[in-house]
């Protein structure tokens, strides 16, 4: 009997706000007997880079990802990109706009702190970033760090979260320019984790968008949600796809290894895209 391959594709590393580096990534997902890994960082494709040859060197398949921010009718939203063609120029140059605009948002973020008396070196924090995607995990990480909160998920209840006077709006796309950027570098727009937007009616207007397919398994995912999603997929014939969306230990546990998902499912990705 053949011994059943698993992937997951979706993972962060400190190119974004993840913990592990693309390397510690690649080795961990080794260990944990994946046969497949998509790195999937926050508005950028640098991981993915640096560990092409590496992965190749360990045996591991490296599938090419990026998970671009999204905003619809006021709500934040993440579509997944897979098989990107990494060295596509519409798709470099919209992601170096994202990285600047990241940056000054946390400028803006470290400001707003700073007025409430909470004072954050700003090198400080975009050295936590690791010139990567700087977001909110890094600037509660500071925050953590230089003792104003007890624990990351206070900075977010205090300072940063959505309705948390510190908080600044991100740069967001339309679902529609997310997948029309993703399809021009020739790879498939996924719509990640559904059950943290809660909106039907979200969901159905990203399929109308043009989407290849949505997020199935993932840790936030009652056995009931994937059941759900399946038949979504199903009836719409959209792919499915799945992973641990693991931040290092960023966030608390270390999700990588908890969801396995079939290597068939990479099996109908690569078929789509050779039609
Ligand atoms: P950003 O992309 O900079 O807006 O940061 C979003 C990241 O912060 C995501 O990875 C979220 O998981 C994390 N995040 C957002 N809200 C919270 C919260 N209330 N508690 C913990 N983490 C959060
Ligand atoms: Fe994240
Ligand atoms: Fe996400
Ligand atoms: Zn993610």
């Amino acid at each position: 009997m053949i011994k059943e391959q698993f992937v997951d594709l979706h993972i962060h590393t400190n190119r974004s706000d993840g913990i592990f580096t693309p390397k510690e990534v690649v080795d961990r997902a080794w260990e944990e007997g994946f046969a497949a890994i998509g790195i999937a960082d926050h508005d950028t494709i640098k991981g993915v880079k640096e560990v092409l040859d590496y992965a190749v060197g360990v045996g591991m398949e490296l599938v090419p990802a990026v998970e671009l921010s999204c905003e619809y009718s006021g709500f934040d939203l993440h579509i997944l990109g897979y098989y990107i063609k990494l060295d596509d120029p519409g798709l470099s140059s919209f992601l170096e706009r994202a990285q600047r605009a990241r940056l000054i948002r946390a400028q803006k973020m470290v400001e707003r702190l700073t007025r409430q008396g909470v004072k954050l070196d700003f090198s400080k924090v975009k050295e936590l970033a690791q010139s990567g995607a700087l977001g909110r995990p890094h600037i509660a990480q500071a925050l953590l760090e230089e003792g104003y909160v007890a624990n990351y998920d206070e900075a977010f209840v205090r300072f940063i979260g959505y309705h948390s006077p510190a908080y600044v709006a991100k740069f967001r796309i339309l679902p529609a320019e997310a997948i029309e950027l993703i399809h021009q570098a020739s790879g498939l727009a996924v719509l990640a984790h559904p059950s943290s937007y809660n909106s039907e009616e979200l969901i159905n207007e990203v399929i109308r968008s043009g989407l290849d397919g949505i997020e199935v398994w993932h840790p936030n995912h009652s056995p009931q949600e994937v059941e759900m999603y399946l038949e979504l997929a199903r009836s719409k014939n959209l792919l499915v796809t799945g992973g641990s969306d693991c931040h290092g230990g960023r966030k608390g546990r270390v999700l990588l290894g908890r969801v396995k998902v079939p290597y068939e499912v990479l099996i109908q990705l690569k078929a789509r895209l050779k039609r």
